[in-house]
């Protein structure tokens, strides 16, 4: 047993390091090397093997990755995986399971309906004044949920062709979109000097005003927030950056150092996250990593329900699970820590707010509420 890998769930969750793990012969300047990191990730069988022992639902779904969605796991996030519990959040997240090949009647390949949404191929214009910009297919580790798991990974059937150009040009025009956010795949894995093209195009329309990237790589390749992609960043600025984070366990020391360049650069940043089973769907959980969050001066931004992603049944939780987690964060901690509970709902309508009800009564003369600890309250309406 290796000292520093993860055991039993953590129930104080401190920030940690469980560096170099299973990779006691990288040098420290090998391990700190996003481009090493990204050249040894943990994508065969062998591999997998070689350091854990799998369960039988495990190496099955390992080998049927190869035609879907392919794993890929950084060695810094593979140090998280809990060797003893083949249930461990960490574990469900990026190692492929048996199950990912049942689907369930409501499941479908394009959960939120983005391909019939895009006037340009890459480009998803859904609601009125911004747009996702997909830029590329691939990530550093991936997600077994990706919503985006037809396109994403190489693996699958579907290929996203981006088409730069046309984009640019369809963003010049649509003087609509004042927002940006650069998603795929992971923006953050493209050069520093390929990012700054897009971004300085981008910068040159007049008309858009605001600028995100959505990213895991602060999570999965934390040695990828150097000071100069933080240099190069800054310049860009309002630039605004959306990790995802589902357990405190992810948030290691190399991590918030990682967050914190970025917060000293001025990139404020919010996390989203999606609600999985057997990974954050309890209320100790998801207040310890919203709470981690802050001290790591990143704002709870979303949680999701998981979309209805082909073979995701076995991590999807039922949306009362969501509702009860977000009633028990809710005025038991900072509003700055609350996340907004959303589904995008199904087909292409967006995301959906779903919150707690606290107004249990609304007429010509008051609202009735309910408050965190159940009391009732009332305040007159003006008629
Ligand atoms: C999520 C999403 C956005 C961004 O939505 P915000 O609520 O502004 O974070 C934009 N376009 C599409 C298609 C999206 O799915």
């Amino acid at each position: 047993m290796i000292p520093s890998l993860p055991t039993s769930p953590n129930v104080n969750r401190p920030f940690v390091s469980h560096a170099p793990g299973h990779w006691p012969e990288a040098t420290q300047e090998e391990w700190n090397d996003w481009r090493w990191q990204l050249k040894n990730r943990v994508s065969t069988l062998e591999g997998l093997e070689k350091r854990l022992r799998l369960s039988s639902e495990e190496r099955a779904g390992v080998i049927l990755s190869a035609h879907k969605l392919a794993m890929s796991i950084t060695p810094h996030y593979f140090n998280l995986i809990e060797l003893d519990d083949p249930d461990g959040p960490i574990r469900r997240q990026v190692i492929p399971r048996l199950e990912e090949s049942h689907h369930h009647p409501s499941e479908v390949a394009d959960p939120c309906g983005e391909d019939a949404h895009m006037p340009v191929p890459g480009l998803v214009h859904r609601y009125p004044d911004r747009v996702n910009f997909l830029i590329t297919d691939r990530c550093a580790s991936y997600c077994r949920y990706c919503t985006r798991s037809r396109v994403v990974s190489g693996a699958g059937e579907q290929e996203l062709h981006t088409e730069f150009e046309q984009a640019f040009d369809y963003l010049q025009k649509h003087d609509e979109v004042r927002d940006v956010l650069l998603s795929g795949g992971d923006p953050l894995l493209f050069s520093d000097d390929k990012l700054e093209k897009i971004l300085s195009r981008l910068r040159a329309i007049p008309h858009i005003e605001f600028l995100r990237i959505g990213t895991r790589v602060p999570i999965f390749l934390p040695q990828r927030i150097t000071p100069a992609l933080c240099q190069m960043l800054q310049k860009y600025h309002p630039l605004w950056m959306s990790v995802h984070t589902n357990h405190p366990c992810e948030l290691t020391i190399e991590v918030r150092e990682a967050l914190e360049r970025l917060a000293n650069h001025g990139i404020p940043i919010g996390n989203q996250s999606v609600l999985l089973s057997k990974v954050n769907d309890s209320i100790p959980v998801m207040k310890s990593l919203i709470q981690k969050l802050l001290q790591c001066r990143v704002r709870p931004y979303y949680l999701y329900q998981c979309d209805l992603i082909y073979g995701s049944a076995h991590l999807r939780t039922s949306v009362a699970k969501g509702i009860e987690i977000m009633e028990g964060l809710r005025g038991h901690t900072t509003g700055y820590a609350i996340p907004q509970f959303v589904i995008d709902a199904p087909g292409g309508g967006g995301k959906v707010p779903i919150n707690p009800n606290y107004l249990i009564s609304h007429d010509k003369e008051k609202v009735v509420l309910r408050n965190y600890e159940g009391k009732l309250f009332e305040y007159p309406e003006i008629s």
